[in-house]
């Protein structure tokens, strides 16, 4: 019997190579999906202090329009993001353009442990997640 051994060999490391290649490229299509994802939550984040913003703005008849502005450009750059990403990910494998809201209404008990943080530029109270600060503006 001829074995050859060196394409046995060749045949297995071109086996491993094209697994290992799989792996990495699932591996980085899944990234980019969850990226996606990342993206999309963090827009409809931001397009809810936005609303907030806008809200407490109006109600209490002041205008910000720079910080409004800001967050309209946060949310502009998140969106040309997405829009990146859309084009790297297959169109089936793409989440849903909303996610469905599943957060539930906030218990009192849970709105008390809410950690408030405040401003590292004027010291103002501000929301744990906000992008900017609603009273000077810097971005946090
Ligand atoms: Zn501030």
């Amino acid at each position: 019997m001829n074995i050859d051994v060196d394409k046995i060999l060749e045949t297995g490391a071109k086996v491993v190579d094209s697994a290992k290649k799989t792996a990495v490229e699932l591996a980085q299509k899944g990234k980019k999906q969850v990226d996606l994802l990342d993206a999309q939550a963090k827009k409809s984040k931001a397009e809810r202090q936005l609303g907030a913003l806008v809200y407490s703005l109006a109600k209490n008849g002041e205008e910000n329009e720079l910080l409004v502005k800001k967050y309209i450009d946060a949310i502009a750059a998140i969106e040309a993001d997405i829009e990146e990403l859309r084009k790297e990910v297959p169109a089936e494998e793409q989440p849903c353009e909303a996610p469905a809201e599943t957060e539930a209404p906030t218990a009192p008990e849970a709105c008390a442990e809410t950690a408030k943080k405040t401003c590292p530029q004027c010291g103002a109270e501000v929301e744990e997640d906000a992008l900017f600060c609603n009273g000077c503006g810097a971005q946090l």
